[in-house]
């Protein structure tokens, strides 16, 4: 068998050596760029649009998980093709065309995450949508990558006429003078970020109970851990659902295979794995799809238990 593959690389080279030698008939420079990150599906008689952002490459220390060292996390990185010491963590909004409403699931970075982020407004043209257009932003969590884009650097409203929906929770939690006096100085840039994107738009925030139904067919589930309010959505049309499982994994390659990990941003370590296992395990159960928001572009699969964790399946690309 070794011997077959051998001679055939071997044949394949010198064919390629013989080409080599032909004149070029299209030498072209190499275009340098990566391409507007936008992947669509049909969902029942919804659109879903996968919308990427960008990835920051996250620079990572021995603290990254609370209960796991970093030979372990390592390990798990180079498992995966990846570099010891740095996470890429990618972002990627969601927009559900309903048919009759356009609803933004999380808005990306702003382009705050370095210069490799801040792709969404580039991608959202890309799928021909105006930033006017969007009816609805709904918002799992108050974290940078998440709120940001609801904003441009200069503190102006990227999307005029979108009404803002947020979870009760975790306005009340971030909103909370007295929790920011309490928290550790390091979480402070994040209560002022959330005041510098909020504060002087708050008459026109409106705040939903996790569980409630945002739209027909646009739900949203409680998942607290990652933060006092975090929630997942569920997307229905038809008899096709979707399951936007937001940050209740972060890159699927460790948190996925090692769902007991409590990583250095999930707030309440235990409650997060609690409930990134209760929503793997229903997806893996009844076969759904999911979305994660840091999962690889397009960001969209299925889940299998595996072992002790579970495995991202990714989701085949629909040609129509
Ligand atoms: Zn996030």
């Amino acid at each position: 068998m070794q011997d077959i593959s051998r001679r055939h690389w071997l044949a394949g080279s010198a064919a390629a050596a013989a080409l080599a030698t032909a004149p070029a008939m299209a030498a072209a420079p190499t275009a340098g760029v990566q391409s507007p990150g936008v992947y669509r599906q049909k969902l029942g008689n919804f659109e879903v649009t996968a919308l990427y952002d960008g990835t920051w490459f996250r620079k990572i220390d021995e603290k990254f998980v609370r209960n796991a060292g970093p030979d372990q996390v390592n390990k798990a990185l180079s498992d995966s093709f990846l570099q010891p010491g740095i996470v890429p963590t990618s972002f990627t909004a969601l927009l559900v065309n309903t048919g009759s409403k356009l609803i933004l699931i999380d808005t990306g970075t702003g382009g705050q995450l370095g210069p490799t982020t801040g792709h969404m407004p580039g991608a959202l043209a890309a799928a021909g949508v105006k930033p006017e257009a969007i009816d609805t932003i709904a918002i799992s969590h108050f974290h940078p990558d998440h709120i940001n884009g609801i904003k441009d650097k200069d503190g102006k409203k990227v999307f005029a006429n979108a009404e803002i929906q947020v979870p009760a929770p975790e306005w009340a939690f971030w909103m909370d003078d007295a929790n920011m006096g309490a928290a550790p100085e390091a979480m402070r840039p994040l209560f002022l970020n959330v005041r510098r994107i909020f504060r002087d738009i708050a008459g026109e925030v409106k705040r939903f109970e996790p569980g409630a139904e945002l739209e027909p067919g646009v739900g949203t589930i409680p998942a607290y851990g990652h933060t006092p309010g975090h929630t997942a959505f569920t997307v229905n049309s038809g008899n096709q659902s979707l399951l936007v499982l937001s940050d209740t994994t972060n890159h699927p390659w460790l948190f996925a295979r090692n769902p007991e990990w409590q990583g250095i941003f999930d707030m309440d370590g235990p409650m997060a794995v609690d409930n990134r296992k209760r929503m793997l395990d229903r997806a893996a159960a009844d076969r759904l799809q999911v979305a994660g928001y840091h999962f690889p572009f397009p960001a969209t699969g299925f889940i299998l238990k595996s072992g002790t964790g579970y495995e991202v399946v990714p989701a085949m690309w629909q040609p129509i």
